[in-house]
C-alpha cells in the first residue's frame, strides 16, 4: 500500500488547549461500532459517563449527545477531552482520533490530507512559501488493491497522472495564477474528454498537455479581464443555497453581500485587496492544491474529473471574495489570523457537510468556467 500525503502532513500536531477553537463544538460526533462496544463494556466510572453520553443519530449511528451549548459532554472547562485524559488517545473513537485528517482510498493508495477547518492546519498551509509537494510512503506491511480489474487500474493510473499534472500547472510560478487557472481548467476539460472516450494511456495525457500549451494565448487575454459582480453573485447564490451549519457563517456572508453592493464597489474592494501587500498569490495557489488533492481522486468513483477541478477553482475564488471583504472591513488591514479564520469558516460550512459539497459539485456542471474566474 502507498500512503500519499502533502509534504506538510507530518508537521501537524493538535495544539489542544492553546487552540482558539473548539473543533468538535456543534458537530454530531459519530462513534464507530468497535469503540461503542468497547465503551459499553467498561465497568467503571468513565464507562458510566460514556454510556450516559451516547445517543443515536436518525440513521442509527452511535453519536455523543451534545450539551445545549453544542459542546461534547467529554470536553472539559479547559477545552480538553476527558476520554483522552482518563483513558489515553487510543480510547478515542475513529473520528476523534483521525480529525483533522481525511482520506480517500483507491487501488493500492491511501491518500490523506489535513482539513482547513482546523486552524493549526491553516497556519501550516498559509506558512508554506515553497510549492507543496505530494509525497508517497511505501507501506509494504499493509497490502490491498481496491481496483476490481485491469481497466479500473488503468483508469486510476490515468487519474493519478491528471492529478499530478493539475498540481504542476497550478504551481508553475513562471505564470500569473489567473493564467495558470485557465490552463488548469482547460487541462481538466481535456482530461474529462479523454476519460469519457476511454483513452487512458500516457500518450493521451501528453497530448492533453500539448493542448493546454496551445491555449496560452487565450489565457493571456483573460488575464486582464476585470472581476465581475455578476459572477460574484453566481458564486454567492450557490453558497446561499447550502445547508447552514454555523451561525457565524450566516452573519459573515450576509454582511459580505451587503458590503459588495454593486459592480463598482465590488471591483474597487477586490482591486484594493489584490493591489495591497496583504494579498499573497501563493495563498490561493496553496488553496487550489489543497482542494484538488482533497477531492480530485474521488473521480475514481464517480468519473467527474472536470467538475472536481471546477470545485477547486470555485472554492478558492470564493475565499478570495471573503478575504477582500475582510480586508476592506478592517480598514485595509488583513492579518494571517484573518486568512486562517476565513479559510476555516469556509471549510467548516462547506466541507464538513457531504451534502453541501455534493451541491457545490453538482452546480459546477451548470457553471461556465469563465464565471469561476472573474
Ligand atoms: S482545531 Fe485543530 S488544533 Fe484546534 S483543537 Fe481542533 S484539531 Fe486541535
Amino acid at each position: 500500500m502507498i500512503l500519499r500525503v502533502p509534504d506538510y502532513y507530518d508537521e501537524f500536531k493538535c495544539i489542544a488547549s492553546n487552540c482558539r477553537d473548539v473543533c468538535c463544538r456543534g458537530w454530531e460526533i459519530d462513534v464507530d461500532e468497535d469503540t461503542k462496544n468497547y465503551y459499553m463494556s467498561l465497568d467503571n466510572e468513565i464507562g458510566d459517563r460514556l454510556r450516559a453520553g451516547l445517543g443515536e443519530a436518525e440513521d442509527g449511528t452511535a453519536i455523543f449527545k451534545l450539551k445545549k451549548n453544542g459542546r461534547c459532554p467529554f470536553l472539559n472547562s479547559a477545552n480538553l477531552c476527558d476520554i483522552c485524559i482518563k483513558m489515553g488517545e487510543e480510547s478515542l473513537s475513529e473520528i476523534c482520533t483521525e480529525y483533522p485528517r481525511f482520506g480517500i482510498e483507491y487501488g493500492t493508495v491511501l491518500q490523506k490530507c489535513l482539513s482547513l477547518a482546523c486552524e493549526e492546519v491553516g497556519r501550516i498551509i498559509f506558512n508554506k512559501n515553497e510549492p507543496i509537494a505530494i509525497v508517497d510512503y511505501e507501506k509494504p506491511e499493509i497490502q490491498y488493491d481496491l481496483a476490481e480489474d485491469d481497466q479500473e487500474r488503468e483508469e486510476i493510473a490515468f487519474l493519478e497522472e491528471v492529478q499530478n499534472k493539475l498540481i504542476e500547472i497550478i504551481e508553475n510560478r513562471d505564470k500569473k495564477l489567473k493564467v495558470r487557472i485557465v490552463e488548469f481548467l482547460e487541462y481538466a476539460s481535456k482530461a474529462q474528454e479523454a476519460f469519457n472516450a476511454g483513452e487512458f494511456d500516457v500518450k493521451k495525457i501528453d497530448k492533453v498537455a500539448e493542448d493546454v500549451l496551445k491555449i496560452d494565448t487565450e489565457a493571456k487575454l483573460w488575464k486582464d479581464k476585470k472581476a465581475s459582480f455578476e459572477n460574484f453573485k453566481i458564486r454567492y447564490d450557490i453558497f446561499n443555497s447550502l445547508e447552514t451549519i454555523n451561525e457565524e457563517w450566516i452573519t459573515f456572508k450576509e454582511d459580505m453581500y451587503k458590503a459588495y453592493s454593486d459592480e463598482e464597489v465590488y471591483t474597487n474592494m477586490l482591486d484594493a485587496f489584490v493591489a495591497s501587500d496583504s494579498f499573497r498569490e501563493n495563498d490561493y495557489e496553496n488553496l487550489m492544491v489543497y482542494f484538488i488533492f482533497r477531492y480530485f481522486m474521488n473521480s475514481v468513483y464517480d468519473n467527474n474529473v472536470f467538475s472536481k477541478a471546477k470545485v477547486a477553482v470555485y472554492c478558492s475564488r470564493f475565499i478570495l471574495d471573503m478575504d477582500a471583504y475582510t480586508f476592506n472591513k478592517n480598514g485595509e488591514i488583513y492579518t494571517n489570523v484573518n486568512r486562517i479564520d476565513n479559510a476555516k469558516l469556509f471549510s467548516k460550512e462547506v466541507e464538513h457537510s457531504e451534502e453541501n459539497m455534493e451541491v457545490v459539485e453538482d452546480e459546477m456542471n451548470f457553471t461556465d468556467s469563465k464565471d469561476l474566474l472573474m
